[in-house]
């Protein structure tokens, strides 16, 4: 065993998915809370209150200038290291989201129990599935009058395609909500409402068919249990293998705004959360023990700190130590950072960091010397793959309104760009650049930004291109060959091929006809609606 198991193997690091207002904000905090990183619940939401206090845009624009402290959490819990990843809610952010669910080990799902499965829900869960990314869930609200808990049960096994083992089950719900019965530990536990409880000061009563319950919660306690004899009869039991693989989920009841089931949700993920794991590298799978440090860029958040114009590359260790002032090589370019000032993300404010293990998030300040996707080593050539971009669907011509703004406007397009804020394509015939997005909100919070951030106005207009390809060649003749191939598609297609930010050949059409019979047409050409890295 290296010196590095023990500090791997208590670390769980985790994201929260959600459809908004499900409560993910209320039980981020109550998670801290319990876990002892923050003592005065409230924080988190006032600042999330302060959000909504402004429009749409401004409010993402708030977001991203106050988010940086809220974009990892990290707490210590048992004898666990926990890192919490924030996923940014509003769902033309998406393609971040996707890229964060790409740094965690497990993530956490938060259902409204009167909604049932929602649309962000379904769309975040369908990136961890494809991850094979452990799911917990937590059905929360159960102090209001919801849907009955074996609907529930029923609507996410159906929608969502994994097999749920209840590891809590609700007695009652709203006015006559009586508490869980934990069908591990044979015992109920009391529901009273209240923000102000903490751990340990639940009331329990031991053995779920204690005939005091009954006689407590009459009608509540009868319906609950025959629920539970139809479960057991039904459900499997709990297959940590199936869990691990996604394919099973352990569920919760509680209520995060009363502080009820959250004890239980953070002692699940100590218990089944995985710490880190093996990860694929292009050369090689890499083992989060091995001593060499190695990670990878899976977010950059530009200008957080207002008073610094700095942007911060997140940076998931994969493997080995860090410690404050190692060398480290980026990969993709060959250079050597040695990033003095890096901050981790512990009680929500930002620290200087002294050392990371495998699962930690840690963020290194840098003026676009880093971009998503990179590796960073001590040296040895790896490139981890998986950090995913999508072929936009929405794309906008984008212009400056004043001509001398020209070099500002390509500046700030380039940083945007590299930030994963939007896709910036550079026609390969003709100057006007063009924005590709995923959310028409994309292309305002740009047009803001590069108006204060860069000084220059943007005329954004509308563009006849609706799907985008990336294109590489395979022609089986080794290197050399699928270059001359792909440079033959590039001038054949000259009207409708573009550069992104990182240089990426891509395929811009109009019609789904149009990219069929182009396909057809050259066989050798491979088109792609996901690129994985740099
Ligand atoms: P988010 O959008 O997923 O972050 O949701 P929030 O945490 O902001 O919660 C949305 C709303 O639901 C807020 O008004 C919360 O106070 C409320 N809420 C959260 N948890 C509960 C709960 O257990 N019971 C009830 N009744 N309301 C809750």
């Amino acid at each position: 065993m290296s010196d590095l198991a023990p500090q791997v193997r208590r670390r769980r690091t985790f994201a929260i998915i959600s459809h908004p207002d499900a409560g993910k904000t209320t039980l981020t905090e109550k998670l801290l809370l319990f876990s002892g990183a923050i003592q005065i619940a409230g924080s988190v939401k006032a600042r999330k209150a302060s959000r909504h206090a402004t429009s749409d845009w401004m409010e993402i624009e708030k977001q991203r200038g106050i988010s940086v402290a809220s974009s990892v959490m990290q707490m210590e819990y048992r004898d666990c290291v926990i890192n919490l990843l924030d996923t940014p809610g509003h769902q033309d952010f998406s393609e971040d989201t996707y890229r964060v669910l790409t740094a965690v080990d497990a993530a956490l799902m938060v259902i409204d129990a009167a909604n049932g499965v929602e649309p962000q829900t379904r769309r975040l869960l369908q990136v961890c599935r494809a991850r094979n990314t452990p799911i917990l869930t937590f059905v929360n609200k159960l102090d209001r009058e919801v849907q009955e808990p074996l609907a529930l049960m029923d609507e996410i096994e159906r929608e969502l395609g994994m097999t749920v083992v209840p590891f809590t089950w609700p007695v009652g719900m709203g006015k006559v909500f009586g508490g869980v019965l934990d069908l591990r530990k044979d015992q109920m536990r009391v529901f009273t409402p209240g923000e102000d409880r903490v751990a340990g000061t639940e009331e329990i009563v031991d053995g779920i068919a204690n005939p005091s319950l009954a006689t407590r919660f009459g009608a509540a306690y009868e319906q609950a249990s025959g629920e539970i004899e139809l479960v057991r009869d039904a459900a499997p039991a709990f297959d940590e293998a199936e869990f691990l693989a996604g394919r099973q989920t352990p569920m919760f009841f509680g209520s995060a705004v009363n502080n009820f089931g959250v004890q239980e949700v953070l002692d699940a993920l100590v218990d089944l959360a995985p710490p880190p794991g093996d990860r694929a590298a292009i050369q090689r799978t890499v083992h989060p023990e091995e001593p060499k440090f190695s990670g990878v860029v899976f977010k950059i958040q530009a200008n957080m700190d207002p008073a610094h114009r700095d942007r911060i590359a997140f940076l998931r260790v994969a493997s080995g130590k860090f410690e404050r002032g190692m060398n480290l090589k980026v990969v993709r370019s060959g250079k050597t950072l040695r990033p003095n000032t890096v901050v981790t993300f512990m009680s929500q404010k930002r620290e200087l960091l002294d050392e990371a293990f495998a699962g930690d998030i840690i963020g290194i300040p840098n003026h676009g010397v880093l971009q998503l996707g990179d590796t960073l080593t001590e040296g040895e050539a790896l490139q981890y793959t998986g950090l995913p971009f999508f072929a936009p669907e929405m794309f906008r011509m984008v212009e400056v309104a004043d001509p001398l703004k020209t070099k500002q406007l390509k500046a700030g397009l380039q940083q945007l760009g590299e930030e994963g804020a939007i896709q910036v394509f550079r026609p390969v015939a003709g100057s006007v650049l063009m924005l590709g997005a995923v959310g028409q909100l994309q292309f305002e919070v740009v047009a803001h930004r590069l108006e204060h951030e860069y000084g220059c106005k943007a005329r954004i207009s509308p563009c006849r291109f609706q799907i985008a390809r990336w294109v590489t060649a395979d022609t089986g003749e080794g290197a050399a060959a699928d270059e001359r191939e792909l440079n033959r598609f590039i001038d054949a297609n000259s009207h409708r091929m573009a550069h992104d930010a990182v240089n990426a050949p891509t395929l811009l059409v109009e019609y789904a006809p149009e990219l069929r019979a182009i396909e057809s047409n050259w066989p050798k050409i491979r088109f792609h609606a996901l690129r994985e890295h740099a």
